[in-house]
């Protein structure tokens, strides 16, 4: 039995004509003779009725009463209501279908509410309803704890549901569908230009997604590296194309892997930057204080820069007011920059290639934007800019590395394909 997920996100189930297209999809794969998978996301977004962020209003999200738990059983509802209002109009085209929320299908988490990890996924029921059915779609984003109480995911979750399916039933591929044609070189909202890619490294696609390029969720990409299942990012209103998620590109065993100088830009927007001073001989006690003091509180910080006399680092916009008042209880006095934006250039052929930085920080400078801080790794180079640059910014990175032409080493793949 060859078994295909395909996940829809939450703009490709939002409406009866784009759900049309979504079963078109569905109908292929079943006549193509594939056992189906269908991972879907709660019904479009904000305003629309049953979108994620349309429930959190319900509770006036983030100033709610309710507990992480109870937040957990309203944002499950909206992807149990997708799937069945999926699979009802499946049935009305004669498919066999059957729809399960994520714990029916057999995905347990930890009680990490809002935030779960799966532990564990149990494939059973889904096989014994394949014995009727040729499809059964699956509320994304959620599973239950040992406890039997919904967990979710953490945004962007269905993802992460769609390669947890795919690795447990050793699927053949996991079809991400989405609005745009693939994992492309930037966001397409901010680089006109920016290309689809047709086949790219688990590694280089982990990188882009931890770094905002939400297209895919990087524990998606995770699990489906780990259990060697490719990932096929496409449109769902196309009939073909999309980006291959794979091993490394290079055919020949025992060459090194040539990878891309650069194989994207991705953004992180609404961010603070938080700097703290002191006197030098102060400095270790203040530096751990610091740090204690937002572990502590479960503020999470990124972008860490230590120096003798003080600490700089940021954390979400969302989190800034109670990060200032923790600091403030400590007898620190915060330097706050509030509604900045972390642009990272990704490629794992970076390592050891002189010249890379300084081609960002001319290409930068030479429009008149102001790096506030910067950091990188052998495959990322991170820098923060104020938000209202972004446009500007990310725009003149692509420019700079010639990222709307295809690269040779694709190039070089697909020819020998
Ligand atoms: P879905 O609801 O289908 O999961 P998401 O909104 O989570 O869709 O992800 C798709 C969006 O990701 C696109 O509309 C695009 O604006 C954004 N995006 C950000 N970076 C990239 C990128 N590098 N390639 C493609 N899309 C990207
Ligand atoms: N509906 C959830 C969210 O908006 C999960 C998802 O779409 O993947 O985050
Ligand atoms: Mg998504």
């Amino acid at each position: 039995m060859q078994i295909l997920v395909q996940k829809f996100g939450g703009t490709s189930v939002q409406d009866k004509q784009s759900r049309e297209h979504v079963i078109n999809h569905i109908e292929k794969a079943v006549i193509d003779g594939f056992k189906l998978v269908v991972v879907v996301s709660a019904l479009g977004r904000r305003p629309s009725a049953y979108a994620t962020d349309s429930l959190l209003d319900l509770v006036d999200f983030p100033e709610h009463s309710i507990t992480s738990r109870e937040l957990d059983m309203l944002m499950a509802c909206g992807e149990i209501i997708s799937s069945v209002v999926l699979s009802n109009e499946l049935k009305k085209k004669s498919i066999k279908s059957v729809a399960l929320t994520g714990a029916q299908a057999g995905i347990l988490t930890n009680a990490d509410y809002n935030q779960a990890k799966i532990k564990e996924v149990n494939p059973t029921r889904i096989q014994n309803e394949f014995k009727q059915y040729d499809v059964v779609v699956v509320a994304g984003f959620q599973g239950k704890n040992a406890l039997g109480e919904l967990t979710t995911l953490g945004r962007g979750g269905s993802d992460t549901s769609a390669a947890a399916l795919g690795a447990a039933l050793k699927a053949s591929r996991i079809e991400i569908f989405t609005d745009v044609n693939g994992i492309m070189t930037a966001d397409p909202r901010v680089v006109k230009n920016a290309r689809a890619l047709d086949i790219v490294s688990y590694r280089e696609i982990c990188n882009l997604a931890y770094q905002g390029a939400k297209v895919i969720h990087p524990r998606a990409v995770e699990i489906a590296m780990h259990a060697k299942v490719p990932i096929l990012v496409r449109s769902t209103y196309e009939k073909s194309g999309g980006t291959l998620v794979t091993t490394e590109t290079s055919k020949t065993l025992g060459v090194d892997v040539s990878d891309r100088l650069v194989t994207g830009i991705a953004h992180l927007a609404n961010i603070s930057q938080i700097k703290v001073q002191t006197k030098e001989k102060e400095a270790y006690r203040m530096q751990s204080e610091v740090f204690r003091a937002m572990a502590d509180a479960g503020i999470s910080i990124d972008f860490i820069n230590i120096y003798p006399t003080g600490v700089v680092y940021t954390v979400p916009d969302v989190q800034t007011k109670k990060a200032t008042a923790i600091l403030k209880e400590n007898g620190f006095k915060p330097n706050v920059m509030k509604d900045c934006t972390k642009v990272s250039v990704v490629g794992a052929g970076m390592t050891g290639v002189p010249g890379v930085a300084s081609r960002i920080v001319q290409a930068l400078t030479g429009q008149g934007v102001q790096i506030l801080q910067s950091a990188d790794s052998h495959t990322t180079i991170w820098v923060l800019i104020p938000n209202k640059d972004v446009y500007k910014a990310v725009n003149a990175l692509h420019e700079e590395f010639n990222l709307s032409r295809e690269s040779t080493i694709l190039h070089d793949f697909l020819t020998e394909r």
